[in-house]
C-alpha cells in the first residue's frame, strides 16, 4: 500500500538516512495514526525533495524512520511573494494557509497605516505553512516573516522585484498584468483586448517561456490604503496598480484572487 501520510521533517533526506522524530511527530504517527515498525510515511524538508520512508522505530514519545527512495525532486515555486496586512486571527491563517497552496515563495506580513493588529504569532503561522504544504503535496515551505511595516519594506525594496499592488481604489477598472520580455507593466486602455460579445474580457495568456521574473503582491487590510501609502505606491518605478474586478473583496478573498491572476498569467499554473 502506498504511504499516505506526509511529514516534514527538520533534518536530512537521503538513501538510508535515519530520521528521529520529534514528540509530536511521535504522537501523531503511532498515537493518532497507529503506525506501527515497517509503515511507510513520506518525508520532505523544503531542500531535499520528498522521499519514501520505513518506520524503523516506534514509541510514545519518539521513534526513527530510514529513508527508502526519492519519491519527488524538490519543486520550487515562483519567486513571487505575498505582503499582505494581517487582519482577524482566522482570516490570517487563512490567508497563510492559501498561500503556500497556491505557490507563494515567501509570506510577508506587513503593517500598514490602517492594519488593525499589531503583532503575530509567526510560529504558528508558519506552522500553518508547513501543514499547508504537507496537505498539498508540496516539497517547499515558504518562509513566514515576522510583521514588519510597510513603509520599511519599500524603503529597502530589492531591485528588480516587480509589485503587483492590489488597490481597492481601482475597483471596476480592468487593468491587466503584461509580460514584457520578463518584466510587466499594466495595460493601458487603447492595448487591452476588445470585449467579447459576452462583454467579458478575453483570457489573455502571454508566453510563459520566459521566466516571470521576481514579484511581490500586495494586499491591503480591511480599512483598505491610506492616501498616503497609495500615492507612494502608485509613484514606484516596480509598483504595477491591479483591479481586482468590480468588486471589493475582503482581504482574505482578494489574496487567494490577486495570488490566481499572478500564477495563470505569469506563474506556474
Ligand atoms: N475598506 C476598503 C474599501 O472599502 O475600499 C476595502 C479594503 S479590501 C477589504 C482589502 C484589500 O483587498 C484592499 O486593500 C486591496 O488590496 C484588496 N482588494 C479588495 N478588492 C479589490 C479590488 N476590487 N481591486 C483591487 N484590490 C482589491
Amino acid at each position: 500500500m502506498s504511504a499516505k501520510i506526509r511529514l516534514y521533517v527538520e533534518h536530512p533526506l537521503g538513501a538510508g538516512q535515519s530520521v528521529p522524530l520529534d514528540r509530536g511527530q511521535a504522537h501523531y504517527l503511532f498515537g493518532v495514526m497507529r503506525m506501527t515498525v515497517g509503515g511507510q510515511v513520506k518525508l520532505f524538508n523544503g531542500t531535499d525533495g520528498e522521499w519514501l520512508a520505513d518506520v524503523a522505530q516506534a514509541g510514545k514519545r519518539a521513534g526513527v524512520l530510514t529513508c527508502v527512495e526519492q519519491t519527488k525532486p524538490l519543486q520550487m515555486p515562483p519567486d513571487l511573494w505575498l505582503l499582505f496586512a494581517p487582519i482577524k486571527k482566522a482570516r490570517t491563517d487563512f490567508i497563510v494557509e492559501k498561500a503556500a497552496e497556491m505557490g507563494a515563495a515567501r509570506i510577508l506580513p506587513v503593517q500598514t497605516d490602517f492594519t488593525n493588529s499589531e503583532r503575530i504569532r509567526q510560529d504558528r503561522l508558519q506552522a500553518h505553512a508547513i501543514e499547508a504544504a504537507e496537505q498539498c503535496g508540496g516539497t517547499y515551505v515558504p518562509q513566514v516573516d515576522d510583521l514588519q511595516k510597510l513603509s520599511r519594506l519599500l524603503d529597502d525594496w530589492p531591485e528588480g522585484r516587480q509589485l503587483m499592488f492590489c488597490d481597492e481604489a481601482e475597483v471596476g477598472n480592468a487593468l491587466q498584468l503584461i509580460a514584457q520580455g520578463g518584466a510587466s507593466r499594466p495595460r493601458a486602455e487603447a492595448e487591452r483586448p476588445p470585449m467579447g460579445a459576452d462583454g467579458r474580457c478575453p483570457a489573455y495568456r502571454p508566453g510563459k517561456e520566459t521566466q516571470p521574473g521576481s514579484w511581490a503582491i500586495l494586499i491591503g487590510p480591511e480599512g483598505g490604503f491610506s492616501e498616503a501609502e497609495r500615492k507612494r505606491l502608485h509613484a514606484l518605478p516596480y509598483s504595477h496598480v491591479v483591479s481586482l474586478g468590480p468588486r471589493i473583496l475582503r482581504a482574505d478573498t482578494a489574496a487567494v484572487a490577486a495570488m490566481t491572476l499572478w500564477q495563470q498569467t505569469l506563474g506556474d499554473w
